[in-house]
């Protein structure tokens, strides 16, 4: 023993590196090109790949980039609260209508209990319903404000969602400030059947009575635009805004081929086309939104 621990004494005082090179290294994968991006992968939640060109994106400078890929400049989806603390002044945004939780009136089941769905995505999201409203300040000036949150099954107008958009426009005329809705929606809610689509005619009323104080109702459409929510509120701006390549119709369009069974044109439906067709009035990029928006309503309000 006493020899065995001498010999090792002195082949470590002869070259003290060995320990160091007998241990293989751990390497750390830093090539984000190389790392595994799969769920659950040790690297998920780092980087980020974007759809449109596959870039591989740090996640923390594409969150400064308001989630616009700095390679392609594709709008990928930014979460409603991101979007809301990007528009209004730091610190003023007050949120309301938080009490406001959905109910299953019809007991609707399809693949699962609408009410179990909703309690899951509530769970994961830590969101009431798919929409966020409240008040703050753009450049001082009071707006109303409110946006989708279309992870919250597809952004879809159930009740909860349309008082909600309807109490930004009475908001707007109590305070007479003007208001901004983010849309990012499938459209009503089916699970809510006719529930839903009375929202349409409801959050509409809200927008006429709104008009008499004279402030403008600025709609931004994000991607994607659709159904019910395209089909009244989103639609009834006094200026209406798309971020670039945005998808916004009523129906979807493989459900227009089907119907008129022709082939539809390059880009139907998009950002570009509609502002092609007069349908909105300008397309603004993401990170000129804010202070576009509040330019308009300089102008406007
Ligand atoms: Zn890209």
């Amino acid at each position: 023993m006493r020899n065995r621990g001498s010999a090792c004494r002195f082949l470590l005082a002869a070259n003290p590196m060995a320990a160091w090179f007998s241990k293989k290294p751990k390497i750390l994968q830093t090539d984000p090109n190389e790392a595994d991006l799969k769920p659950g992968s040790r690297m998920e939640g780092l980087w980020v790949k974007c759809d449109n060109c596959g870039e591989i994106l740090y996640r923390a400078d594409l969150e400064k980039m308001l989630n616009v890929c700095p390679a392609c400049a594709h709008h990928m989806a930014l979460p409603a609260r991101s979007r809301l603390a990007a528009l209004v002044d730091p610190g003023t945004f007050e949120e309301h209508d938080t009490a406001l939780e959905p109910q299953d009136p019809l007991g609707f089941q399809d693949s699962k209990k609408y009410r179990d769905r909703l309690k899951s995505t509530r769970k994961n999201l830590g969101e009431a319903d798919a929409f966020v409203s409240g008040v703050g300040k753009l450049d001082g000036q009071t707006v109303s404000v409110g946006c989708f949150v279309f992870e919250f099954m597809g952004g879809s107008m159930g009740s909860v969602v349309g008082e909600k958009v309807t109490r930004v426009f009475e908001r707007a005329y109590e305070l007479e400030c003007p208001a901004i809705v983010f849309h990012a929606s499938g459209g009503a809610r089916m699970q809510e059947g006719i529930f839903s689509l009375m929202q349409m005619a409801k959050t509409s009323a809200a927008i006429s009575r709104f008009r008499e104080v004279k402030k403008p109702y600025i709609s931004v459409m994000l991607h994607p635009t659709t159904g019910g929510v395209a089909a009244s509120f989103a639609w009834l701006g006094d200026v209406i805004i798309a971020e670039p390549k945005a998808l916004i119709g009523f129906a979807g369009p493989r459900v227009i081929e089907q119907t008129i069974r022709q082939k539809l044109p390059e880009g139907f439906q998009r950002s570009e086309f509609l502002l092609d067709h007069g349908m909105i009035d300008a397309i603004i990029p993401r990170k000129e939104l804010r202070g576009k928006l509040s330019q308009i309503i300089g102008l406007m309000a």
